[in-house]
């Protein structure tokens, strides 16, 4: 069955990277992430334009927007949302098919006051209301998992990460918007946006118990999840209710891996190119085999049980949700 990796950053066309593909029959999703104000993402975005182009049936690609410098006292904030809107347009022109917002919008971000600029700041409400009038959706990376927010706990499944990048452990910075007041900005947005597509990158952010994911999907029918980079918060919660949740919500829910390209296969000698194709191999054959089998698997390290998916909850998992979801996929 095809399938579609629907948040990945993975801008390579390497022979036995398109082989890997071809096997799968995969096709990836490139998800741009804006990192500052001054474009430094857009030869990512290149990239991910022209392998679309080039091979349409393995790559698609989300654009996204440069962030407001509503810390610089000649920040104009018209100029601004009229730059956006030309830029968005352009690349959807080109083939884009959703934007993205990054988790740097409600945690990085501050007016010279020192307040947070958060996803419902009023700035970013034409740029929203554009994208919904032309059925074009909203990626939103807001907030980070719940375990950023709580003390390093060495069986949590970001303990990596937040030990390798303590500027983003929130625990240690209280200065900081908590995980609740960045959920109700993100909410504030689903409401005053019924009609635009939201996409919950990372199960959006509340991956630390499906009940709680509920209750939100519950409130906004407008969002969906992404599963990417939450395996690990999956596999960690009882099997039984992860496959009565995914089954329930079969129709809002995509498969994705964000798999983070560090650096390009084709630029690698043969040998560590094959060694990263392999743990890419990896990466997928873990999803699939939680997704698919019944028995007990090893997840990043935890012991879980498959959920044993049904052959039609995989079918939207996969891709059909993505294509729904994502129409110009
Ligand atoms: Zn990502």
């Amino acid at each position: 069955m095809p399938i579609i990796d629907a948040h990945i950053h993975y801008g390579d066309d390497a022979p036995e990277l398109l082989a890997l593909l071809a096997e799968f029959d995969l096709r990836l999703h490139n998800i741009n992430v804006a990192q500052d104000s001054h474009g430094g993402w857009r030869t990512d975005a290149d990239r991910y334009c022209s392998l679309a182009q080039q091979h349409p049936q393995r790559f698609a690609w989300c654009t996204s927007f440069d962030l407001p410098a509503v810390d610089d006292p000649s920040f104009d904030s018209t100029q601004y949302v009229r730059d956006v809107l030309a830029g968005l347009e352009q690349d959807f022109a080109a083939g884009a098919v959703a934007c993205k917002v990054w988790k740097n919008i409600g945690m990085e971000v501050r007016y010279p006051d020192g307040r947070f600029f958060h996803v419902d700041d009023p700035l970013l409400a034409p740029i929203f209301a554009w994208l919904a009038e032309r059925g074009f959706p909203l990626l939103a990376h807001i907030a980070e998992p719940l375990d950023c927010w709580l003390p390093l706990r060495e069986g949590s499944p970001h303990y990596g990460y937040y030990s390798r990048n303590p500027e983003w452990h929130m625990y240690t910075r209280p200065d900081y918007p908590s995980h609740g007041e960045l959920m109700a900005a993100r909410n504030r947005v689903l409401e005053q946006h019924p009609s635009l597509r939201f996409i919950g990158a990372h199960l959006a952010s509340l991956e630390y118990d499906v009940d709680v994911l509920v209750e939100t999907l519950d409130r906004y029918p407008n969002l969906a999840v992404d599963t990417s980079a939450r395996l690990g918060d999956l596999a960690a919660q009882d099997s039984a209710k992860v496959r009565d949740f995914v089954t329930k919500y079969q129709d809002r829910i995509l498969f994705g891996t964000d798999v983070v390209m560090r650096t390009p296969p084709s630029s690698l000698p043969p040998e560590e190119r094959a060694q990263i194709i392999d743990a890419l191999r990896t990466v997928y054959t873990t999803h699939f085999a939680y997704f698919e089998s019944k028995g007990a698997l090893t997840v990043r390290g935890q012991e879980t049980v498959g959920l044993g998916l049904s052959q039609g909850v995989l079918e939207k998992l996969y891709r059909t949700n993505a294509e729904q979801w994502y129409p110009r996929l």
